[in-house]
């Protein structure tokens, strides 16, 4: 299972420590433990524990969407191209993610990451951004050349159109929570210290609804299934990444979106190599072509070019040809096509061809033996001298 081109990646259940026909409360609880564990708060300055982190939120945030975890299980991590998942590369973006989760209710262990005075929802410092998505798209050599639109489905977390993001029913409007007296924060107890933490109840918003909205039940967000149209640049290289900007999650009402990221693979090509913007080819030419010189065909991202070998061309040589490679992605010209050639040595010979072979053969013996003749007279002039 799980196997493919990207089979060195880790699988999701064992990420997770859960059996594949884990329930998906089973599935929040490992996901619960794992982030309690490898908590950032917990493990400071630790990358192992931070790469745990964010392969645990990855694993997560496939396996609780039913249909993503439906795909994975067919075709392993395979079955998730061109479908965006969360983008964890950064804390806030697994915060932003999966924080309200963990939230509702005081006492989660995100409440206390955010708590503790310094915390992003205690500062208050305008609203959210929404949380970025990413998607990996793996193309053909010359998808990648040409450049490429590739439509995406997508569900992400917009604001909900029957109360605008607001979460209250009607245009009603959102009330000072009480718990915190609109502060967003209060003081808790813990033995002898007094405690600063994001407020249990309003979680850190200061207002409350009183009447939520019925659609999304005061969250102001509803899953919308979208398509997005995402136009990959000619030239794109494998291992890119493109950032589509406001294509994530919607952010809190007045807060920008995130954003999409779409991390580009490049399939190997069965004739060109990409090294740079130069692509590398071998072309087969025969040994008469190599010794005399001659025009032959290449086949070329731009079909088919005439190409000149030389008379005397040696097995191995490069021919260039200028402006025939990969284009830059930045539009900077295009690079050149490299062709080496290689001699064919033929594996099957009609009997007139054997025949002049044979002839060629007898007069490159004479010719060698002239040559040693020569060598050896050389060799007698030089020390037997005059
Ligand atoms: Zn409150
Ligand atoms: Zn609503």
């Amino acid at each position: 299972m799980g196997t493919g081109t990207t089979s060195e990646k880790a699988d999701y259940y064992d990420i997770l420590g859960v059996a594949r026909e884990a329930s998906p409360e089973e599935i929040k609880k490992a996901y619960r433990e794992a982030a309690f564990k490898f908590h950032p708060d917990r493990n400071e300055g630790d990358e192992a524990a931070e790469e745990k982190f964010k392969e645990a939120a990855e694993a997560y945030d496939v396996l609780k969407d039913t249909e993503k975890r439906a795909r994975y299980d067919r075709y392993g991590h395979d079955g998730l191209q061109g479908v965006a998942t969360g983008d964890f590369s950064s804390f806030e973006d697994i915060f932003e993610a999966f924080g309200d989760i963990f939230g509702g209710g005081g006492g989660g262990i995100f409440d206390a990451f955010f708590g503790g005075g310094g915390g992003r929802r205690g500062g208050r410092r305008g609203p959210r951004r929404g949380a970025s998505l990413k998607v990996e798209i793996t193309l053909g050599l010359e998808e990648a050349l040409k450049g490429q639109e590739k439509t995406i489905e997508l569900t992400r977390r917009e604001a909900c159109e029957t109360c605008e993001g607001s979460g209250a029913k009607d245009g009603a409007k959102p009330v000072e929570c009480a718990t915190c007296g609109g502060v967003g924060e209060v003081i808790q107890a813990q033995g002898f210290f007094r405690v600063q933490t994001t407020c249990p109840h309003c979680r850190g918003a200061g207002s409350q609804i009183s009447d939520p909205c019925g659609t999304c039940k005061g969250s102001g967000k509803e899953a919308k299934r979208r398509e997005i149209t995402l136009r990959i640049p000619a030239g794109v290289e494998d291992g890119s990444r493109i950032r589509i900007s406001g294509e994530g999650d919607s952010g809190e009402p007045g807060g920008p979106q995130g954003d999409l990221f779409c991390f580009i693979s490049v399939k190997p090509h069965e004739v060109f190599e990409r090294h740079g913007n130069d692509l590398i080819c071998e072309v087969p030419i025969s040994f008469p072509q190599a010794v005399l010189g001659a025009e032959v065909e290449i086949q070329t991202l731009d079909g088919p070019v005439a190409m000149k070998i030389k008379p005397a061309t040696r097995s191995g040589q490069v021919y260039r040809m200028s402006g025939l490679g990969a284009p830059d992605v930045h539009g900077r010209g295009r690079g050149d096509l490299l062709v080496q050639v290689d001699i064919d040595v033929p594996r099957k010979v009609t009997d007139e061809q054997r025949d002049l072979l044979k002839e060629l053969a007898k007069l490159e013996k004479s010719a060698v033996r002239t040559q040693k003749r020569t060598f050896i007279e050389r060799l007698r002039d030089a020390f037997l001298g005059d």
